[in-house]
């Protein structure tokens, strides 16, 4: 099997492990895309009596930033796991996730420099995952603005979530390789803040775990994590740092 060259001491990538993450990639755009329009078939009846579209993108965006925020939330609790078990050789989610959070401690610009597919590949194909489990609920009518707004939220919340490595990638971007706009989101915290995320980078990388928005940092950092893993561990699930 072709192999592709290590360009950031990682093992080398398989030429299978490619092609899975290019066509996990697609087949989340499909399936957001799939999720998206049956939202808007079930808003029809829900929207009865006011104009639609306009009912349906306020409700969009209503739903934006506690997505934003759960799905900042979520990657906190992600980065923690991959930070604290396991280590890059764990069978199926230790070259995939924990492998390139544990390389990025030691090498900062490590994430700048893979491609984009290895960047989003893992995430995407653990969005498929979770998308296809949750596709049986959310075909089912939604009979209320609320039960809508839920779903829509939902469905945010797994883009965002996927999307989380992407804007992690950009806060370690050099500052001059970062266009305006992005340096103009990250100065007012709409995407994650360099300094912000800068101080999880000091030993022991214990602070501000979220890295999508940097919004649930102040939530994260109240977790006890540390007698969260206490208690694990006497469950014989045992920490593991490098
Ligand atoms: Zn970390
Ligand atoms: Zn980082």
């Amino acid at each position: 099997m072709k192999e592709k060259r290590p360009s950031h001491g990682a093992a080398p990538r398989s030429l299978a492990v490619c092609v899975l993450e290019a066509l996990g990639l697609l087949l989340f755009a499909a399936m957001v895309l799939d999720a998206g329009w049956h939202l808007l078939v079930q808003a029809r009846p829900v929207a009865q009596g006011r104009s639609q579209d306009a009912w349906l993108a306020l409700l969009a965006l209503l739903t934006l930033p506690a997505a934003y925020y759960l799905a900042d939330l979520l990657s906190g609790l992600i980065h923690w796991v991959c930070d604290s078990f396991g280590n890059e050789h764990t069978p199926l989610w230790g070259p995939a996730l924990v492998g390139p959070f544990r390389r990025h401690h030691r090498d900062p610009l490590q994430i700048t420099r893979i491609s984009l597919l290895e960047n989003l590949g893992a995430s995407a194909l653990a969005g498929d995952l979770v998308l296809w489990l949750w596709s049986p609920w959310a075909a089912q009518a939604a009979s209320s603005v609320p039960g809508l707004a839920w779903r829509l939220t939902m469905l945010w919340l797994i883009v965002f979530a996927v999307l989380s490595n992407l804007f992690h990638r950009w806060s370690h971007l050099p500052l001059a390789r970062r266009p305006g706009w992005m340096l103009w989101a990250q100065r007012h915290h709409l995407l994650l803040n360099s300094q912000i995320h800068g101080r999880h980078h000091r030993p022991p990388h214990r602070l501000n775990y979220c890295i999508l928005s940097g919004w649930a940092n102040p939530l994260s950092n109240r977790i006890p994590w540390a007698g969260i893993e206490a208690v694990l561990a006497r469950l014989g699930i045992r920490t593991c740092f490098d």
